[in-house]
Formats: C-alpha cells, structure tokens, sequence
C-alpha cells in the first residue's frame, strides 16, 4: 500500500500573509441586511415587507413577537434563531433535526415513496452483493440498483473495518472519533432499517472488506460485488485488495436457466461513481486537466454539464437471500471507543432519514433556503447553513437528492441567490473530491500540491492549547471547544481556528487536519485535506493564502459576543463589547496575534484592505 502520508518535506518559513480584508460599506449594508433577514425568521408577518421598512418597521415589534419565540430567540449578526431542546442559556442542546420521531417517519417514507418506482425492470439472475462504504442509504445509491437489477437476490454488506478506529497517520490521535463513531452506527440502523422495510437486510460482519467480501462471494456464490469507488489511497487500497481476493475465489459452474449449460462465473468488483453531485464521466476535462482554481473549474462544469437524476429504489428490493445471521448493528463499545454524549450545542442524529428530514426542514418547513446566502457565515444554533455535510460524508445524503429539492424549491417558493448557492457550496464539495484524483497523496504532503517550502512547528504546548480551547482567544477556544463537544464547526469557524493554528501559531497544519479528522462528524479526506492545504497556504491554487484577523472576523460575524459567550459561559458576564478581548477577566493570550493587537489592528485593517486576493468567490 503506498503511504497515504509521504515524509515531512524541508521548508523556510514565509511571514507576510495578508490578513482578511475590512469589507467595510458592503458588510455595513450585508449586516443590515442580514438583521432583516433574521427580523423575518423571527417574525414572520415581517417577510412581506420591503427592505426599507424592515430597517424602521412602522409599527412597534411588539405587535409581532410570538411569545414562544420570544423565550429564546437571539437576534445578531451571524447568528440565528434557536429551537432549543433544554433551556439554560449556556446549555441549549439543539437536535438535528428538531423533529419528532412521527414526524421523521412520516417525513422520511413520503420521501422514499416519491422516489420509488415498481416499473423497473428486473433482468438479473443469480445472487449480487452490494458492499455498502461511504454511501449509506437506499435513495440514489446506484450500486444498490445495479445489484438489484442485475440479480434475483441482492446481498448488502458492511464491514466494520478495524482500520477506520485506528489512529491518524502522523500524529496519533484516534482515526475516528466517539461522535462520528456513534452517527456511523445511528446511520447503520437506520440503513438496516430501511432495507428491512423493503424486503432486504444488512449483514454486519467486523473485518477487513478484502477477507469478509470474497469469502461471502464464495458462500453465495455472488456473481458481482458492487460498491460506490473511493478517490484516496487508503480506500482505494482496500478495493485493490477485495479485487485481487476475489480473483482467487473459484465459483462452480453457474447452470444457465435458458440453455441449461454451465458457465464459469468469475466474480467481479464493480466500482460505481456515486458521492458528488457531477458526475466524474460527465466532467469536461480528463484527470490530469481539472482546473486548479475553483471559479474556472465550476464555471466549466456549470456550461457543459448536467446532473444527473436520482436512481430510484425499487419498491420491493425482496427475496433476502438465506442468512442465518444478520449480524447487528455495533455498539460504541464493540468499536473500542467511549461514548460521548453531548449535552450543548448541536446533537445531529446519524442515519438517511434523519437526513431527509434535515433537507425537509430546512427548505420546506422553515423556509430557510431562500435566505442560505446571507446567513451562511453565522457559528451559532442549527440555522444558519444547512448542516447537510455529516450525512453526505457518510453517504446518507445524496447531493443529487439535494440539487432536485432546490430545483422543486425555486419552482414551488422561489429562485434566487440563495437557493444557486447551496448548489456553488456542493460543487466546492465536488471539486475537492475531483481534486484529490488529479493530486493524489500530494494533498496529505506537508508542502501540499505545490510542494511550498515552509518551516512549520509542532510546539506540543501550543497545539494542545489550540486543540482544547484554551489559547485566550475567545472566538478560537469557543469554536475548539464547539467542535470537540458536538462533533460540528461553521464553515466560517473552520477557516478562523486554522488560519490561527497556521499564521499566528506557525503550528505544522497537519496536526490540525488530524485533529479535525479526529473529531469532525463530516469529516471526509478530500474535503478536509483539500480545505487544509488551502487554508495552510500551500494548496493547488496558489492565490488561496488568506489571514483571518481575529478582531476583524469576531467584529463581523459575533458582533455581540453571543457565540464566544454560548461556548465559554464565563464570558456571559462581561459587557458585549468586552466579549472578544475580556483581558483580566479570560486567560492569558498564549501567542500575539501576527498582526498585533485589537486596537492597532484597525488600522492594519485598513492598510491591508485594499491587498484583498482576488478570483475568490466564496
Ligand atoms: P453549508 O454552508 O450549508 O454548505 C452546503 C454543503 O456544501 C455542505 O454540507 C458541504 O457539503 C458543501 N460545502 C460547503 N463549503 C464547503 C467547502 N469549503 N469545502 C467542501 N464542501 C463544502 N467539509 C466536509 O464536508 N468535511 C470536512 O472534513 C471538512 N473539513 C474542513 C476543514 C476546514 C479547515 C475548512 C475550512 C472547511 C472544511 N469543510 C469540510 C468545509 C465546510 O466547512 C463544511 O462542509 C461546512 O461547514 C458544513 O456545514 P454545512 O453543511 O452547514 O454547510
């Protein structure tokens, strides 16, 4: 197996990064607009009227406020309204989805039954295995259709591999974290589940796919494996294996029904392309001439290509083929890890129904898409973005499923910004996992793709301040804190905590990508890797070397110190405006900030403001 991580390049450190740029007018104006944005959330009767009034409504508020969504509601820059399943302030726990398991029911069976059909056809003969990776779920998973219609019986298969809890290639830290650990087995239920209800089952066995998967082949003599085709070494790794296993397994002569003559059967793995929302065969340029910047990637495949539509399921996925035993579903135990429960911040429930009911509520049910682009940089509560990506990492979600909500949504709500770019965030996702074809192991590399010369620490001192949540910066130890206890991080987090990791702390990027593999529910190799090389400065596009000013970016995005003071509650004390710099009232600042302190910091904003990278569209 080649190594996923090659060894640690030479490297000279280069200071002079250019922080994030004051937006100055535009952010004044995006803000007001935001708060508008939030003003209707909060009272709907306020969405009808024009922006102008919005800003100085006629009447009082008052005549607006629900009382229920008064108790909680929270109303700033970057955050959003919060459905809390416990009350103390500094403890909310918000489920997600914040449906009742009848609503869940009833939300996910509409779904499945919208995308059922009983008209296929059904040609197939013998016995097929679909081996179940990264794509847990029975809607618009193609390698399940393919076993299905290529077969009598289809046998679905996971293999709890001891590789996944492992630990992190360099640094050790556990490969698979308690909390994605419990979403893999609430995802496995579900998925079970869902097979059961269509006639089918799924058989759990704990090993490596290249033992389990050809040993199965030989005791139902499955004529094919399928499986859904992974882009990195690791994953790709073991389909070479399970490939050259299977070609040691020797079928008996398979009696053809027709003509009653035998033939040999030779099992075959047959990979499928399924976890982006492009197809890769559809992609308008080979492997090796994928565009290294986003724009003119995105902007080429919006032109030339389409997405295809979902595979539906059938309505019967019967016989099972005979198994005296399924196997169950793991507990956390049984994977070596210690459950976590989390007790603050978001609780996502694992599994495809969940997921189908997340993109229910937050296109259908709270009408939140059409409002996605102002509110997707917020940090607090479940609103704010759409918190799709630890179902689509597992393959619970499927993007193509997304892309048909939004297209019913702009058809029967509205079209606009917003709703375009849930789909811009999802080709992000895709051109990440594109990327990681061309690259290959070059993006786990410590110079990244471009092979970048720095010199980097790895100051266990600090990175462990970092990673706990303990640095005296509150908009870091909050996010840190955020994502060790939920599993989860914003976007906008994720881009704050690394640039600090790399630029201020000059620690080595990749105990930071670890850290977050560790951790993360949605953690995913190509996305994760593909964002750390661009945050780190050493990324396929070189015009991706952005500072996150602190100052600037808690200015910006928590204005009010609501999201510090939810995550640190000793904050909630302190007047607003003290939230972000409390000084005394904090712990100490374990580094400076690169680019001074707070109070010089505005004028290094404006001298910095008009350095802004340009071509970048996010
Ligand atoms: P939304 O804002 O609602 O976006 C919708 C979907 O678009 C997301 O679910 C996601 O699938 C996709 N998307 C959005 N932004 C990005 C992006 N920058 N890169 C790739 N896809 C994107 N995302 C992961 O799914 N797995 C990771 O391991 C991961 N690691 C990251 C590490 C760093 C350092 C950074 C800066 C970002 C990382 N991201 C990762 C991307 C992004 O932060 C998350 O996808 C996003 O925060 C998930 O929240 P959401 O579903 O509410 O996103």
């Amino acid at each position: 197996m080649e190594p996923r991580h090659k060894q640690q390049e030479k490297a000279t450190w280069q200071p002079d990064d250019c922080p994030h740029p004051c937006v100055s007018l535009f952010s004044f104006l995006s803000k007001i607009q935001t708060i508008c944005v939030h003003m209707t959330i909060l009272f709907p009767s306020l969405s009808s009227l024009p922006l102008k009034k919005l800003i100085q409504p006629s009447k009082s508020l008052s005549v607006f406020i629900h009382p229920i969504s008064t108790a909680h509601a929270k109303l700033s820059i970057g955050s959003q309204i919060m459905n809390p399943t416990s009350s103390s302030s500094s403890t909310l726990t918000y489920q997600v989805p914040a449906l009742d398991s009848d609503q869940m029911c009833r939300v996910a069976d509409q779904t499945f039954d919208r995308y059922s059909s009983n008209t296929v056809n059904r040609k197939g003969k013998g016995t097929a295995i679909v081996w179940f990776r990264n794509d847990l779920r029975i809607l618009d998973n193609e390698a399940l259709f393919k076993a299905w219609a290529s077969s009598e019986t289809v046998l679905p298969v996971y293999c709890v591999d001891p590789r996944l809890f492992g630990n992190t290639y360099y640094f050790g830290f556990p490969k698979t974290g308690a909390l994605r650990a419990q979403f893999i087995i609430e995802c496995l239920a579900d998925l079970k589940k869902n097979l059961m209800k269509r006639g089918l089952n799924l058989l759990i066995r704990h090993g490596k796919p290249e033992e389990i998967i050809p040993s199965l082949v030989q005791a139902f003599a499955a004529h094919t494996v399928y499986a859904q085709k992974e882009t990195c070494s690791e994953e790709v790794n073991v389909e070479r294996l399970v490939n050259k296993a299977l070609l040691q397994v020797k079928l008996a002569p398979f009696p053809e029904k027709s003509t009653g003559q035998c033939s040999t059967n030779n099992p075959k793995l047959q990979l499928v392309w399924g976890g982006t929302m492009y197809h890769m065969d559809d992609l308008p340029f080979s492997t090796n001439t994928i565009p290294d910047v986003y724009t003119q990637f995105r902007k080429s495949v919006e032109a030339k290509c389409t997405i295809r539509c979902c595979f539906k399921i059938p309505t019967s996925l019967a016989p099972p083929p005979s198994v005296e035993d399924w196997g169950c579903v793991p507990s956390i135990d049984q994977l070596g890890l210690q459950s976590q429960k989390v007790n603050k911040g978001m609780n996502f429930l694992g599994g495809e129904s969940a997921a189908l009911c997340r993109v229910f509520e937050y296109f259908w049910k709270k009408d939140l898409l059409k409002i996605y682009k102002e509110t997707r940089n917020g940090m607090l509560g479940p609103d704010y973005s759409t918190k799709f990506s630890p179902w689509l990492a597992s393959g619970s979600l499927s993007p193509r499923f997304i892309c048909e909500e939004v297209i019913r949504y702009e058809k029967e709500r509205q079209a606009n910004d917003s709703t375009y770019w849930v789909l811009f965030e999802l080709i992000w996702r895709d051109y990440f996992r594109f990327l990681s074809t061309k690259y290959g192991n070059s993006i786990f590399h410590l110079g990244g793709p471009r092979k970048v010369e720095r010199r980097w620490s790895q100051d266990q001192r600090l990175f462990e301040s970092w990673r706990d949540g303990c640095t005296g910066y509150p908009l870091i130890d909050a996010n840190m804190k955020e994502l060790f206890t939920t599993g989860f991080m914003s976007n906008r987090g994720r881009q704050i905590v690394c640039s600090f990791l790399v630029r201020d702390m000059g620690i080595d990027w990749r105990m930071g990508a670890e850290w977050f593999e560790t951790c993360l529910l949605d953690y995913d190799p190509c996305s994760n890797y593909g964002n750390w090389t661009y945050g780190a400065g050493i990324g396929n596009d070189p015009r991706e070397d952005r500072y996150f000013s602190i100052p600037k970016q808690a200015q910006t995005y928590d204005h009010e110190g609501e999201y510090v003071a939810y995550w640190l509650p000793q904050l909630q004390k302190l007047q607003k405006d003290k939230r972000h710099f409390p000084e005394k009232s904090y712990i100490e600042q374990i580094v400076p900030l690169k680019y001074g302190n707070p109070k010089k910091h505005q004028s290094q904003e404006r001298a910095f403001a008009t350095r802004q990278t340009k071509g970048f569209d996010r």
